[in-house]
């Protein structure tokens, strides 16, 4: 009898299977079922295999690919980096007030575009607004999905089939995909370049304006910086050009922050606040980079302006979700208690950790870790130095502490394994490799318990 005759059928193997179909459903594990038959049937047929696998193989194949299909492959990630804002890792850590805003409104109907009062539609925007202005001292603030949605809605409703004049130092790329030039050309304005790369004066301004020119927009070079001679054009000169031309001046500050930040000893970086006070009519700033919110692209300013930002009908698509509001809102609220924000605000907890601290933890982690992976790698504490990351202020780094891991044989190949290894845990341990070693910098480590569990389960 040929092999193919004895294949079995999917309601056979279906009778079989009561506990699968009880967690999958029936149409999942008939459908695995199919798939695993067609494919033996190939193999079958093109002679790779001469005996066919037993049922019990043909069941707990299909329970393995179902819970595979089934297991999101979005998780959590234990960030050891050094980088505390980690793009790739999905930047800022919320704190607690703000996940139990999300899961509320997540569960529930709320008054998300409904007014209570009158019983008529409402406006998202409405919800956050005021604490926005409250906070930056704008006329007025509208929310996007993140700060490159800002920008493209920004420049699409103020300088569509006008020109920008942008200086040449300031056509940046964050993160490989965005980039000032290509957003000012989708958005549907007309970049003119100003000024060199090192070095742009107040005259390449006024020169480059012409009655097509919509407005002047300075960009945050968050991920760079220029050294040796240069020259720049203030915010306040920039408004004041701007504003002689009777055109606005807008600035995308990127990261942007609420609180100067050398009060806790980290490098400056220009407030949402100060830059309006130097006359910018519009700032957009990112929600999820130092001010250590959710993603989300803030778009604060002049009423007028932002009226027009609002309407724009691609507001429409670009505009954020009830949990984005939910978790904004009370991000934004611990900005009102500057006192408290540094214990309450993860991403500020971790940015102004001392590297003191760092090094006590790591003294209470190194005797486990050294004892569990003494069998392949010799551990030590070394000193090392954070980024702040998200292309924020990327030439400050913060001294730290880290767990350095270097295995007993010297090889690439058993270095790349070993942090494969740590990457493929239930809880990934992401670390980054230097110097033929792996570095676990403890800046972002908040559970000592939940890395110790992880680390045991590397023991022999
Ligand atoms: C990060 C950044 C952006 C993009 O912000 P996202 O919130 O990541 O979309 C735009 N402009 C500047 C200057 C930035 O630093």
């Amino acid at each position: 009898m040929s092999l193919l005759s004895q294949l079995p059928s999917v309601d056979s193997l279906l009778l079989r299977s009561k506990d699968l179909v009880r967690s999958y459903g029936h149409q999942e594990v008939s459908k695995t079922f199919r798939n695993l038959i067609s494919g033996v049937r190939e193999e079958v047929i093109e002679k790779k295999m001469n005996s066919l696998p037993t049922i019990e193989s043909f069941i707990s194949l299909a329970s393995k690919t179902l819970k595979e299909n089934q297991t999101s492959s979005l998780k959590k990630v234990i960030n050891l980096t050094g980088t505390v804002l980690h793009t790739n890792l999905g930047r800022a850590e919320l704190p607690q007030c703000a996940i139990d805003a999300i899961a509320m409104v997540a569960a529930n109907y709320t008054n998300l575009e409904f007014n209570i009062e009158t019983g008529k539609r409402g406006d998202r925007d409405k919800h956050i607004e005021s604490l926005i202005i409250d906070i930056t001292g704008a006329e007025a603030a509208t929310l996007v999905n993140n700060n490159a949605a800002a920008v493209l809605l920004t420049l699409n409703t103020l300088a569509r089939g006008k020109q920008v004049p942008v200086s040449r130092g300031e056509l940046v790329e964050i993160g490989g995909s965005f980039r000032i030039p290509e957003v000012m050309q989708r958005s549907g304005c007309e970049l003119i370049e100003v000024g060199a790369t090192n070095r742009t004066h107040e005259k390449d301004y006024t020169n480059a304006i012409t009655d097509q020119t919509a407005l002047l927009m300075k960009v945050h070079t968050s991920n760079y910086e220029i050294k040796g001679f240069t020259s720049g054009v203030s915010d306040s000169q920039l408004a004041a050009i701007a504003h002689k031309h009777q055109i606005p001046f807008i600035t995308d500050l990127g990261s942007g922050t609420l609180i100067d930040l050398q009060q806790w000893g980290l490098p400056f970086e220009p407030t949402v606040q100060a830059t309006l006070q130097s006359g910018a009519d519009i700032v957009t700033f990112s929600g999820d980079k130092l001010l250590g919110g959710p993603q989300c692209g803030i778009i604060v300013g002049k009423k007028e302006l932002i009226n027009l930002i609002k309407n724009n009908p691609m507001k429409r698509a670009l505009r954020v979700n009830k949990m984005t509001i939910a978790a904004l809102f009370e991000v934004l609220k611990l900005y009102l208690d500057p006192d408290s924000l540094k214990e309450k605000l993860p991403t500020l907890r971790y940015l102004t950790r001392s590297k003191d601290e760092i090094k006590a933890l790591a003294s209470t982690l190194l005797k486990e870790v050294s004892l569990s992976l003494d069998y392949i790698a010799k551990v030590e504490i070394l000193p090392c130095e954070s980024q702040i990351g998200s292309g924020s202020l990327p030439t400050d780094l913060l001294p730290s502490y880290a767990l350095a891991i270097t295995p007993n044989v010297n090889s690439d190949h058993v270095l790349t394994n070993l942090a494969k290894q740590f990457r493929t845990l239930p809880q990934a341990l992401i670390g980054r490799i230097s110097d033929g070693k792996i570095i676990f910098d403890l800046r972002t480590l908040e559970s000592k318990d939940t890395f110790l569990k992880q680390i045991r389960l590397m023991s022999k």
